[in-house]
């Protein structure tokens, strides 16, 4: 017995020479590598926020001011981080005392940490190790301004944990 199949007709120039199937099939394999890159990058991304980071000694981060053994911030007033500031993003008010802090009153102390340069100078230029960038914190971007002025009880509370304020180096 023998069968007629008629093709006339059945399917387009366009089907027959198999552009489109060839495209469609490269349709498919762009998505499966985009949407598996994409899969990858994310958990990659998870697995960094997940992993303790390792700072190496001395890295400078986010400030802290540190305190005397009367729980009293330990500055003195004396305005030398904030003139020895690049960026001129420190700003502090008060009343100078001496160099053992007696007589001093600190009212503000401000540090725009959007302006600032990370160099360390300011912690250096203190006479009375008032101040320190070694909270281990990384400084994330914010979406506000403001978010990133860190004052006098924000830098005073700004210890990693297990950190003590307490200045012992006088
Ligand atoms: S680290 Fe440098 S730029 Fe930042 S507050 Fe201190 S002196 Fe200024
Ligand atoms: S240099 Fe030290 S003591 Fe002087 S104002 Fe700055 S933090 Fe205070």
């Amino acid at each position: 017995m023998s069968y007629y199949i008629d093709n006339s007709g059945r399917d387009s120039w366009l089907a027959r020479s198999y552009v489109w199937a060839l495209l469609q099939g490269l349709v498919v394999a762009v998505k499966r590598v985009f949407s598996g890159a994409r899969r990858t990058v994310r958990k990659r991304l998870l697995e960094e926020e997940k992993a303790e980071r390792i700072l190496p000694p001395g890295y400078r981060a986010e400030h802290r001011l540190l305190v005397n053994e009367n729980d009293e911030p330990r500055c003195t007033v004396c305005q030398a981080c904030a003139e020895a500031c690049p960026s001129k993003c420190i700003l502090v008010e008060g009343q100078q005392g001496a160099d053992d802090g007696s007589g001093s009153r600190l009212d503000a102390f401000t540090i725009d940490l959007g302006k600032c340069a990370f160099c360390g100078l300011c912690v250096s230029a203190c006479p009375v190790d008032a101040l320190r960038m070694d909270t281990g914190r990384l400084p994330v971007p914010r979406t506000k301004r403001e978010d990133m002025i860190y004052d006098k009880d924000k830098l005073l509370n700004n210890q990693a944990d297990g950190q003590s304020r307490l200045s012992r180096c006088l």
